[in-house]
């Protein structure tokens, strides 16, 4: 299974048009949304993973939204952590949606999940001590 993880942003009145649901009828396309934030009036963006097991049907699919209007980037940045200066306050998780930052609920350690990570770089101002940063 080929998986890619973009980040979509729509202009102002394509949020109303079901592009995810087309990607899955009509591309046969695996999706896992990550983060949506997406209104009528504004711009919407929409963090996904999508999968097929052929590269072309995924291009293909990319190709689809960009053909609606919807700019599609690949999600290329990364949090990176510095965890030994971390003193576990906890901060960063309160803010991370995903879930990707936890604290143990046995040893109160933190723990970072770049999997589930959508770089919405809301942990880099959370951090007191600005361990948690984005590379390119
Ligand atoms: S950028 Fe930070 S807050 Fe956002 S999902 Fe990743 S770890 Fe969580
Ligand atoms: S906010 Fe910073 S210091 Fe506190 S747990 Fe998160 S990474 Fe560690």
């Amino acid at each position: 299974m080929i998986k890619k993880r973009i980040v979509i942003t729509f202009p102002p009145g394509l949020a109303e048009k079901p592009l995810t649901y087309h990607l899955v009828k009509d591309f046969d396309l695996v999706i896992n949304i990550l983060f949506a934030r997406i209104s009528p009036e504004e711009e919407g963006k929409l963090v996904l993973e999508i999968g097929n097991s052929s590269e072309e049907q995924v291009e293909r699919g990319l190709a689809f939204l960009r053909e609606n209007g919807a700019q599609v980037e690949p999600l290329s940045r990364e949090i990176t952590w510095n965890e030994a200066e971390c003193i576990h306050c906890g901060a960063c998780t309160a803010v991370c949606r995903p879930q990707a930052l936890a604290l143990n609920p046995e040893s109160w350690e933190l723990s970072f999940d770049q999997d589930r990570c959508i770089v919405c770089e809301q942990c880099v101002t959370a951090c007191p001590l600005g361990i948690l940063r984005v590379s390119f």
